[in-house]
């Protein structure tokens, strides 16, 4: 395995981690129910991704949590 060869000063390992600090999540409005979601993802709230349905997101959910997250998606209209 390599070994540094070099001590790296605070100064150095500091300037490289200037960039590694995380940035802000880019959230857009779903252009279906209107909810904040991360740019490039698929809605997790009504399971749209540009104008189409891609994941059913009543799927695993019992009769009252259905109707539950029906209504819900009903109000955001
Ligand atoms: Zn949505």
């Amino acid at each position: 395995m390599g070994v540094p060869a070099r001590h790296h000063t605070r100064s150095r390992v500091d300037k490289r981690r200037s960039h590694a600090a995380l940035k802000p999540l880019s959230l857009i409005k779903c252009s279906h129910c209107g909810e904040m979601i991360p740019s490039h993802k698929i809605c997790p709230f009504c399971g749209y991704y540009k104008d189409k349905e891609v994941i059913d997101v009543f799927k695993g959910l019992n009769k009252k949590e259905k109707k539950q997250k029906q209504k819900e998606i009903e109000e955001e209209k």
